[in-house]
């Protein structure tokens, strides 16, 4: 006990959060259900057993376990964060002409538009991250794509990169998601060259992080974007309202009513198998765990949510407090 190293090893152990996530680690571990995304070819590859939990609070602590060093492609999850960076370009009225703030019920990549605005429903299904991703100001290709990486790396502390081989797999077998950009261009949602925006969202789509750098991500959001490590001012904070509305109503695509009734925390998922969930001014979650459900969210990243934020009563509605 006298020295310091193993005192601090006890403290950080004996944190009740990281109790909690261990224990689910260790119960979720055997829940093998769920299928890998692979109409990706790239992401059919990966390993089905990895598995991480993360928080981050919003003074900074960090309580890992699992595979939190693995690096996976953040999909879905990118939209949150490219949302943000269109407000900041152009402003909520703007993007609200382009891209809408409805749930609309249906599978993350239907092929739908609002009947009457022609508008792409949210941004958080692929024809609103399409549209928005269209929005990202730059003098060309990679001045935009210079922007985005560069948006990311203050989120989370340090440089991110692109996995080129799951963007190029996206890119070649994309053929939903270019007809989408299709629509969108049919009705002048879309005015940019149509194959630079759809590279541009996969790209984002393909950039790589790990479980810690997601749940970072995360408890920034949930610090009024500022980096709680960095203390970086990520996006500004006239805008989190609009990132976690959007989140809360739309983020978990056709659960999205289920998650906010029963887990009650802004949330996004994507099909790398990473779920992102921000209970503002308090932490950051991120869950990485590939096999995914019906709706293309990670089955094992939906059960710990949905325990955690029992057990430590997050739920944003929930009067009852915590249980640990
Ligand atoms: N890149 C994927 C796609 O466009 C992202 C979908 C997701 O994560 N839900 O289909």
């Amino acid at each position: 006990m006298s020295n310091p190293e193993n005192q601090e090893k006890i403290e950080i152990n004996s944190s009740p959060l990281l109790k909690v996530i261990n224990e689910l680690h260790l119960k979720y571990k055997s829940l093998t259900e769920g299928t890998l995304a692979n109409y990706i070819p790239e992401l059919a590859k990966v390993n089905p057993d990895l598995f991480s939990i993360c928080i981050v609070t919003v003074d900074g602590q960090i309580y890992e376990v699992g595979d939190s060093q693995q690096l996976f492609t953040i999909q879905s999850i990118s939209k949150v964060f490219a949302y943000g960076l269109a407000l900041e370009d152009h402003g909520r009225d703007y993007v609200l002409t382009r891209v809408g703030v409805e749930p609309t019920g249906e599978a993350f990549n239907a092929i739908i538009l609002d009947e009457q605005s022609k508008r792409p429903y949210n941004p958080m299904v692929n024809a609103g991250a399409i549209a928005t991703t269209s929005l990202i100001k730059g003098a060309g290709a990679t001045e935009r794509l210079n922007r985005l990486l560069d948006m990311f790396r203050r989120y989370i502390g340090h440089d991110v990169f692109v996995d080129i081989s799951v963007f190029t797999s996206e890119r070649s077998t994309g053929h939903r998601n270019r007809a989408m950009a299709h629509l969108m261009l049919n009705f002048g949602m879309i005015n940019q060259n149509i194959e630079e925006a759809l590279d541009l969202y996969f790209q984002q789509c393909a950039v790589m992080m790990n479980c810690r750098d997601l749940a970072v991500m995360a408890a920034t959001l949930a610090n009024r974007g500022a980096n709680p490590i960095t203390g970086e001012q990520a996006v500004d904070k006239r805008y989190i309202k609009d990132i976690l509305s959007v989140m809360y109503t739309c983020g978990m695509y056709n659960f999205a009513g289920e998650w906010a009734y029963k887990i009650g925390i802004p949330a996004k998922s994507g099909v790398c198998g990473g779920i992102m969930a921000v209970v503002p001014h308090q932490m950051g979650i991120a869950v990485f765990s590939p096999p995914l459900d019906s709706r293309g969210n990670s089955v094992r990243g939906v059960k710990v949510c949905e325990e955690l934020s029992q057990r430590l009563g997050l739920h944003l509605f929930d009067c009852s407090g915590s249980q640990i």
